[in-house]
């Protein structure tokens, strides 16, 4: 079984693996999983500007083909179509994995991708989700905190299909040497999000920019703590790059309720847009916000782009996908 380092060309002399400052190291090979998505196409685009060699494995089930296309036809580049419930035979020194179905059969993809790091002594990077904190009693939300989750609710299979593929990276990591890291992604937004996955920004953005009232689910007075996508993959480049395992919040510490992300939607795209009162869905966190101490003294990272910032970014990626180029309006 390779380790990481030997892997690297480093040998046993650089425990921590990381890549000695001042060595100029050869591209890697890097696995993203997912990597056709929202966060993963912004990955990739970062790793393959870097220079390094990369795979996308994606089956195509939320994310798109166009959001990778621009690097069709570079040689460091490589798309994969195939679901990684089904075992995978490759050669990489690093793995993002990206790849979550909503259903069970996330621990399998996991459990997978965690055996193809161990045969090939890869470093492994779990995506996981501030949803491990459930209904969150402890505010903001630390990375000690166990979480407040219900095993039996309707948003249960993602929350508990998360935390076992925590278990079973931490799992690995113990019983059989792989490297990992493990992130705790909170909401994030950015061009390329699902336009009709029923995500709150996502929605709002839609329905703004398509005349709609803005749907807020309950009373609108939960709150979420919503960071740009490029924070994002900044912090997830650093976890990988870096001698820490984690987990680590990734997220934006600034706080909304709903009822104010409407505002900054209507303030950004339409001041005349509606407010819609909707019944909220069964166990709704009713807050949620990162403490990212850690992030930053570790990996030396903190959020760059409010939501005031990074939303128009945002808007001008869905007007052009919902009405196609230079249209305004309907
Ligand atoms: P996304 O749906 O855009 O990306 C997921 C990608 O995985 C898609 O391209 C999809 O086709 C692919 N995929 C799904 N099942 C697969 C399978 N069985 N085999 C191969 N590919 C498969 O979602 P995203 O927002 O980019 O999320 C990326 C990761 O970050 C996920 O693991 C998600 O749980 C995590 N995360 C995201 C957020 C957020 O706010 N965006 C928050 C917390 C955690
Ligand atoms: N696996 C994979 N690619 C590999 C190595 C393993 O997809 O390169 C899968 C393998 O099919 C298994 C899972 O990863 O289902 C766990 O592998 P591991 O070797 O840890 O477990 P074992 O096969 O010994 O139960
Ligand atoms: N939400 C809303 N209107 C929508 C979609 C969602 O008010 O059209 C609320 C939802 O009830 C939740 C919050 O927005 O309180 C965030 O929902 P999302 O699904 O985006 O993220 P998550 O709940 O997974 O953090």
């Amino acid at each position: 079984k390779l380790s990481y380092q030997h892997r690297l060309g480093f040998g046993s002399g650089n425990p921590t693996g990381k890549i000695p400052l001042g060595l100029k190291r050869k591209g890697l090979r890097i696995v993203v999983t997912g990597g056709a998505g929202f966060v993963g196409s912004h990955l990739v685009d970062r790793l393959i500007a870097r220079g390094d060699s990369v795979m996308v494995v994606d089956n195509f089930f939320t994310g798109r083909k166009e959001n990778v296309m621009h690097h069709f036809g570079n040689p460091n580049f490589e798309l994969i179509r195939h679901d990684v419930v089904e075992p995978l035979l490759l050669e990489v020194d690093q793995i993002y994995h990206l790849a979550c179905p909503a259903s069970p059969t996330n621990v399998v993809g996991t459990l997978n991708m965690l055996g193809l790091a161990k045969r090939v002594g890869a470093r492994f990077l779990l995506t996981s989700t501030s949803e491990v904190y459930g209904d969150p009693l402890q505010h903001p939300q630390k990375e000690t905190y166990w979480g407040n989750v219900n095993p039996i609710g309707v948003r249960s299979c993602y929350d508990e299909g998360k935390r076992t593929a925590e278990t079973l990276t931490m799992d690995y990591h113990r019983g059989v040497g792989v490297e990992v890291r493990i992130a705790r992604i909170f909401n994030t937004y950015g061009p390329r999000m699902c336009i009709d996955d029923g995500r709150v920004v996502s929605n709002f953005v839609a329905q703004a920019l398509r005349k709609e009232p803005l749907t807020v689910y309950g009373d609108g007075k939960q709150t979420r703590s919503f960071q740009y996508v490029s924070d994002l993959v900044e912090g997830l480049m650093r976890l990988m790059e870096g001698e820490h395992v984690g987990p680590f919040n990734l997220g934006n510490p600034g706080e909304f309720t709903m009822l104010e992300l409407a505002e900054v939607v209507q303030e950004t795209i339409d001041p005349n847009a509606k407010i819609e009162f909707r019944q909220n869905t069964e166990d709704d966190p009713h807050k949620r916000k990162p403490d990212i101490e850690r992030a930053k003294e570790l990996l030396g990272w903190e959020p760059k782009v409010s939501l005031r910032k990074g939303l128009p970014l945002m808007v001008s990626d869905f007007r052009q996908r919902i009405f196609g180029d230079h249209k305004e309006g309907s």
